[in-house]
């Protein structure tokens, strides 16, 4: 069977680093096993699915480079659902409750100060024709829960029952179907939770191993029994632990904290994103990946974290820089073309600024050093002025190359007995207006003659 897997965001808000997490650890996997991905919209709580965050969510996905197989909405398949909640209510699996909030609350209450678990006690099982009919009169609406397989021959009489599972990434996996409530699949509007659309799509789409995070995993055991009602194969399940903030707060979609628009807007590059939003909890060191197939090497559910990891924004700058000192001329061409670098001097310029940038828009300030002009007078004393005007006079004749710096400055030396910062720094400050930057050798042939004459003068 191909490996099929989704990624399922409510569009509800801007994906944020955590969000991306899961997305990514369904689309390596499925990547890694040559499979499918699949991306689906949980949009069916209608007051605050927007169609807006679903296109940015996929733009954010193209960004990272997860290009989905197939692209589902739920809104679209509410058909299914009902067809599926028919059968459940035909079979006596799914069954009206007419409980008001907050007479739930006082039955949860009473449980509580009896030192009993808050389970739901399936009262609504007891009510005749007749009593619902007299509610129903009232105006009361029914919400429909699903009655788990947790009894024998009398579901008031509920009695330990087992599901297990192995879970790709916390191992063998048990939970007492005895000590849930039956869960709520329909509201008192007609509207579905989450549950039933997700297993129904599960199914009809294939999705082979569902991969989510770990606040999922309480949800698990009643999947599994509502899947086995609806006659369909449960897939492997596979929780990962969520990322937090460094003072231990989750993320939200709604907060728009460290959402990747914002990454990507304060010109993080795609990978230093991804790499961090993968490699943070898992076995090794985190290290700035170069793209999505050497992300999936490093991708692995043994001796990943358990317990939440919190991660550090400024990470992202270290992996960002990482990859930017090692970027190849093609991944940042049409940027530095946007920028003023001219085409054919792109690749001498990059090579040259490259180390100096923790960004690549970074690399803006070394095109005004190389190709415009200064944008700061630089401080020099009388003497070091005399010096760097002296040293104008001395620039070696013809084209500058690779050489020239060398030529220049070892000419210098002997003449001045200026050595080390004294003789470099002056130089450096005229040519540039900076006390740092790239290696003067390969920055001098981009200011190139006319430009350097200039600022020595
Ligand atoms: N829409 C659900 C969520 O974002 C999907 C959960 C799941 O993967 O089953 O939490």
């Amino acid at each position: 069977m191909t490996v099929t897997v989704r990624f399922a965001p409510s569009p509800t808000g801007h994906l944020h680093i955590g969000n991306l997490r899961t997305a990514l650890f369904n689309w390596l996997f499925a990547r890694r096993h040559g499979g499918r991905f699949v991306l689906r919209f949980d949009d069916t709580d209608r007051e605050r699915s927007r169609s807006e965050y679903a296109d940015l969510i996929a733009v954010d996905l193209v960004w990272i480079g997860v290009s989905p197989d197939r692209v589902i909405r739920q809104s679209e398949r509410l058909p299914l659902y009902d067809a599926a909640a028919e059968r459940l209510k035909a079979a006596g699996l799914l069954y009206p409750c007419y409980e008001t909030p907050e007479e739930l609350d006082r039955k949860r209450k009473r449980l509580a100060a009896r030192n009993l678990p808050p389970v739901y006690g399936r009262e609504a099982l007891r009510l005749t024709d007749a009593d619902r009919q007299a509610l129903e009169a009232k105006g009361r609406k029914p919400h429909w829960r699903f009655l788990l397989p947790n009894f024998a021959d009398d579901p008031l009489a509920p009695r330990r029952t087992e599901i297990h599972w192995d879970d790709l990434v916390r191992g063998p996996q048990t939970v007492d179907l005895a000590s849930l409530s039956d869960p709520v699949l329909v509201r008192a509007d007609g509207s579905y939770l989450y549950t039933l659309p997700s297993i129904v799509d599960d199914g009809d789409v294939g999705i082979t191993h569902v991969i989510r995070g770990d606040d999922h995993v309480t949800n698990t055991g009643v999947q599994i029994a509502i899947f086995a009602a609806l006659g369909l194969t449960a897939p492997v399940f596979g929780h990962h632990n969520l990322l937090t903030t460094l003072s231990g707060e989750g993320l939200s979609k709604r907060s728009g904290a460290l959402s990747l628009v914002s990454l990507r807007e304060a010109g993080l590059e795609p990978m230093a994103v991804a790499s961090l939003a993968v490699l943070v909890g898992l076995p090794g060191a985190i290290d700035a990946m170069p793209d999505l197939d050497e992300l999936a090497t490093r991708m692995q559910f043994e001796g990943s974290s358990q317990s939440a990891s919190k991660f550090d924004p400024s990470e992202l700058d270290r992996l960002n820089a990482d990859l930017v000192h090692a970027m190849p001329l093609v991944a940042v061409a049409d940027r530095l073309a946007a920028m003023g670098v001219p085409a054919g001097q792109a690749d001498a310029f990059w090579q040259t600024v490259r180390a100096n940038c923790a960004r690549v828009a970074d690399a803006a300030e070394w095109v005004g050093v190389a190709f415009g002009d200064l944008d700061r007078t630089p401080e020099l004393s009388g003497e070091d002025r005399q010096f760097v005007a002296a040293a104008r006079d001395s620039l070696p004749e013809g084209e500058f190359g690779p050489d020239t710096w060398r030529e220049w400055t070892g000419a210098l030396k002997q003449a001045t007995g200026r050595k080390g910062k004294a003789l470099f720094m002056p130089l450096r400050l005229a040519l540039t207006g900076r006390d740092h930057g790239p290696e003067l050798a390969a920055l001098l042939p981009l200011i190139g003659r006319q430009r350097a004459v200039a600022r020595l003068g």
